[in-house]
């Protein structure tokens, strides 16, 4: 059985934290988009951490931990991230990468620091650490798998090739010092040691798996606003964060995905430009800022402040269908318990017209929210455990935006810790 916890907005809408709970039941936990471009934040027994590359369940130690051939693999930020946790007290994560997986060379980093440089002021807002021109070249059919790291004949005269292209671009275009192929090279081996130990055919052992009747879940990175093609082109990622995906970055049958938990924050934040509709600023921005998540709502891998906003009703429902949501976890409800009435945008006026339907890029730039204003529940509701429980109007704004996004609500996360989560009866579930 495969289920995936993928995100119905910018990102950051907890699903660290879904994944950790959820991993408690699963054999397998498989990362099968993006880098370490993002964070994941997981507090549970050994601490509070911010995950880039590892998947949530490395915590557990039933658990076997996957890199998936679509990730963008960063190997020493990798190792970094190993030893981090082992050094916390954390059991060494049995992890298996695949053997397709594409490494992040050196000068992919150095072309996103070049790109912002050159663009001064007009970038994306990257975060620098490779992943655009890791996948523009892995499309470009010029990137480097794991697999190829093995065979230093092949490595060397692919490099050699592959560098006369990027050293036209580094010293014509950035005005920088060209690359040596045989410092790369020496790179690449010290990369081929640090990763030897878990390379793996993957799709072969998940087939071994399912054979098995074992637990497989896929972690998506981003949310659906990211996806290049379904979400806010061009300010997006470089890599499906859609749930089907998962099939292709994991190396599985896609009919094999039965669950697809759709992780929704009961506010909106984001991070890096782009159209962001309940957008809100000022004080009213600040405060929510400080009070969300777990400690506020900063960006786990840069410490940039995330830009805020109301719950949107119209990105969310749009987010939830494009990941052929079958449950919806609604997570950090708790943190809206200081608001005397909590607005959610309900709808998108552009050109005079209102509509619930989430438009293109073009036409999402000229959209303006419409606003409904919802009571709030004025008290504290972490420790809650049941629905029923739950002040009438914390529950009443569940409902509202189950309502309005027509994907049913199953799970209410009431706090940062794995036993902070409410189940739920959603009247939407057959
Ligand atoms: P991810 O990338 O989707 O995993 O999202 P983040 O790493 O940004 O996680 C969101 C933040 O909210 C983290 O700091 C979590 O510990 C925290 N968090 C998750 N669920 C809840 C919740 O229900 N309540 C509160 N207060 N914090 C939560």
């Amino acid at each position: 059985m495969v289920k995936a916890v993928v995100g119905a907005n910018w990102g950051d809408e907890g699903k660290g934290k879904i994944t950790d709970m959820l991993a408690r039941e699963a054999d397998i936990i498989i990362r099968y988009q993006g880098g370490a471009n993002a964070g994941h934040t997981i507090v549970n027994n050994y601490g509070k951490f911010a995950l880039h590359t590892l998947p949530s369940g490395v915590f557990y130690g039933h658990t076997t931990s996957i890199i998936g051939n679509g990730v963008a693999l960063n190997i020493p930020l990798l190792i970094k991230e190993i030893e981090g946790l082992v050094e916390r007290g954390v059991p060494k994560p049995k992890l298996l990468v695949s053997d397709r997986c594409q490494i992040v060379m050196p000068y992919h980093i150095l072309f996103d620091a070049y790109e912002e440089e050159r663009l001064a002021g007009k970038a994306f807002g990257s975060t620098k650490s490779g992943i655009a021109p890791f996948y523009s070249d892995k499309y470009a059919k010029i990137g480097f798998q794991v697999s190829e790291l093995f065979d230093d004949a092949v490595l060397k005269e692919k490099l050699e090739r592959v560098l006369v292209q990027k050293n036209v671009l580094i010293e014509h275009l950035y005005h920088k010092p060209a690359l040596d192929a045989g410092e790369l090279l020496k790179t690449l081996q010290e990369y081929r040691d640090m990763i030897a130990p878990y390379v793996c055919d993957v799709s072969a052992f998940l087939a071994q798996a399912l054979k098995e009747n074992k637990t497989i879940l896929l972690e998506g990175q981003l949310g659906t606003l990211k996806d290049p093609d379904h979400g806010i082109y061009p300010m997006v990622t470089s890599s499906s964060t859609l749930a089907g995906y998962g099939a292709i970055g994991a190396g599985l049958p896609p009919y094999e995905i039965r669950q697809i938990v759709t992780v929704c924050k009961a506010y909106s934040s984001a991070v890096g430009a782009g159209a962001f509709v309940s957008e809100i600023f000022g004080d009213e921005a600040d405060e929510l800022r400080r009070r969300g998540g777990d400690g506020g709502e900063y960006d786990a891998t840069t410490g940039r402040p995330r830009r805020m906003g109301w719950f949107d009703c119209v990105a969310s429902k749009y987010g939830c269908r494009l990941q052929g949501t079958t449950d919806v976890a609604f997570t950090v409800l708790d943190v809206l318990g200081y608001l005397d009435e909590i607005p959610v945008c309900v709808g998108y006026e552009i050109d005079g017209e209102v509509t619930t339907d989430f438009p293109v890029t073009v036409k999402l730039e000229k959209a303006k929210p419409v606003l409904k204003n919802l009571p709030g529940w004025k008290c504290e509701i972490r420790g809650i455990k049941k629905f029923e429980d739950l002040p009438e109007n914390c529950r009443r704004y569940v409902e509202f935006v189950e309502e309005q996004i027509g994907f049913p609500i199953t799970m209410i996360s009431n706090g940062p810790s794995r036993d902070d989560i409410i189940y739920r009866e959603s009247p939407l579930k057959k």
